[in-house]
């Protein structure tokens, strides 16, 4: 409450004074040293949360420096690369939180999203063609998954997609606009900017309330913009997306504004830059941000945010490093482009001095050349997910498994409405196959030999359900079905 009268005041001021002033100005008033896209309002918010926070609570970067490089070195210590006994899978709730219809964005471009997460995530979309040679021993699966929840903190099912109306039309909320009030702003932006974000998370100020976040990743989607008075509606300044650091950690302070509940964990994203079906495009003259919004990648580098992972240049220069050893450092980030001829920093992995890797989803390169994670920012996510967030996941057992067997059974589509097809292979022998839900229910139970595929139609009600087929030979292999 306190924070709308401040608001209410602000827009009070704007309104009584106000002379023209360029948002270029206003920019280079917060930030003199940078470009408009560099702009800490035309990009990824995350490390500029995480600096913020270390202003109210000084000591708090370092503590988690140091909680990553130990998280690092116990990954990099305990994990064999690639060679992973588990896949992790991950219920996503989203929230969408809608002003008017635009920001209201349907079902289908969520269930977009996930997908465009599953495959950057398990290494499946088709520009992993692209990554280059030199790269090609450093990527791979992270053997991570998202899955829509399919039941509510309560216990009911759910479709995992909330949506609710509100009356806030900018979460950012209003920038103080005059480059004599420097001062003035940067003290908003330090005490303002992610309350107001954060109002995304709390329904009481008219966002949606997180479900568990220690077992839900909670997604919320709304207006991230930040609105600036006077010049060209300020449609510029907005964070195309941010998330939350792991922070349950007990060497890990609390803030003061952890303390009155406003950071929640999760992803918050700019409506705009969900899906790689969304219709809506950013507007003059930020188009540029279309060509990695309109891929989903946002999220992909949200959600590594989440899993622990920082900024490949280490948001900073050559002697600023990500905590990953097989990332190339870089002087800067990629300002939205893929140059493939960029070498901005020495290094040395494996004996090579890497160019920039512009193909990491860690970068802000676009969304056209993004497609790996390294096994070593992996290895992190994973070794996070353990440490951090040991709720959040069930897992899939690979232990045992070959990977040709892995890819033996196959269901397509997946996900589906319904009906599908399981492909068993040449199958010599009988094999038992089964399908159970998420309460371990076994609602198919059946023995098939001589059987190439089984076809199902409609037999099950949307949710997520497991496949799985025994046989004598191996373990059993697990496979997820999700029917919508
Ligand atoms: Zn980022």
């Amino acid at each position: 409450m306190k924070n709308v009268k401040k608001i209410i005041l602000v827009l009070m001021i704007v309104m009584i004074s106000a002379p023209f002033v360029s948002s270029q100005l206003v920019k280079q008033a917060l930030n003199p040293e940078v470009s408009i896209s560099e702009s800490p309002f035309v990009s990824c918010g995350s490390h500029h949360l995480m600096e913020i926070k270390d202003q109210s609570t000084p000591g708090y970067m370092n503590a988690q420096n140091e909680h990553l490089e130990s998280i690092v070195s116990n990954s990099e210590l305990e994990k064999q690369q690639s060679n992973y006994s588990e896949r992790y899978i991950i219920p996503v709730v989203f929230h969408v939180v809608h002003n008017n219809t635009a920001e209201n964005i349907p079902d289908s471009v969520l269930f977009d999203q996930l997908d465009v997460l599953n495959a950057c995530f398990r290494r499946q979309n088709p520009e992993t063609a692209n990554t280059r040679p030199e790269f090609l021993p450093l990527v791979g699966d992270a053997q991570i998954e998202f899955v829509m929840a399919s039941t509510d903190p309560q216990g009911n099912p759910t479709t995992g997609i909330t949506r609710a109306q509100t009356s806030i039309e900018h979460f950012g909320g209003i920038l103080p606009y005059s480059t004599s009030q420097q001062a003035q702003i940067q003290q908003w932006v330090n005490d303002s900017l992610f309350i107001n974000i954060f109002r995304l998370t709390s329904t009481s100020d008219g966002g949606i309330n997180a479900w568990d976040s220690t077992r839900y990743l909670n997604i919320w989607i709304g207006d991230l913009r930040i609105f600036e008075p006077q010049v060209n509606n300020f449609e510029e300044l907005v964070y195309l997306g941010l998330a939350t650091p792991p922070e349950n950690h007990p060497n890990w302070p609390l803030t003061p504004l952890t303390d009155v509940g406003i950071y929640k964990q999760g992803v918050l994203m700019h409506y705009v830059a969900v899906g790689s079906n969304n219709s809506l495009s950013y507007p003059s003259p930020y188009q540029q941000f279309n060509r990695k919004a309109k891929q989903g990648k946002v999220m992909v580098h949200e959600v590594g945010h989440y899993l622990g992972l920082r900024h490949i240049w280490g948001d900073g220069n050559c002697t600023e490093d990500d905590f990953i050893s097989d990332t190339p450092n870089a002087a800067n980030h990629a300002n939205w482009a893929c140059n493939q001829s960029a070498n901005t920093c020495t290094d040395n992995i494996n004996g090579q001095d890497l160019p920039n890797m512009v193909e990491n989803y860690m970068d802000y390169s676009n969304g056209d050349c993004q497609n790996a994670f390294t096994f070593g920012q992996i290895d992190l996510m994973r070794e996070v997910l353990e440490q951090d967030r040991p709720d959040l996941w069930t897992s899939v057992l690979l232990v045992g498994i070959e990977e040709n067997q892995l890819h033996s059974y196959q269901i397509y589509p997946n996900p589906n409405n319904g009906a599908f097809t399981i492909r068993l292979g040449d199958v010599m022998e009988t094999i038992h196959v089964q399908i159970l839900n998420t309460a371990g229910q076994v609602l198919l139970d059946a023995h098939y030999s001589n059987t190439d595929s089984i076809h199902i139609r409609d037999y099950f009600d949307a949710g997520v359900y497991l496949l799985k087929v025994d046989n004598s030979i191996s373990s059993p292999v697990f496979e997820q079905i999700i029917i919508r």
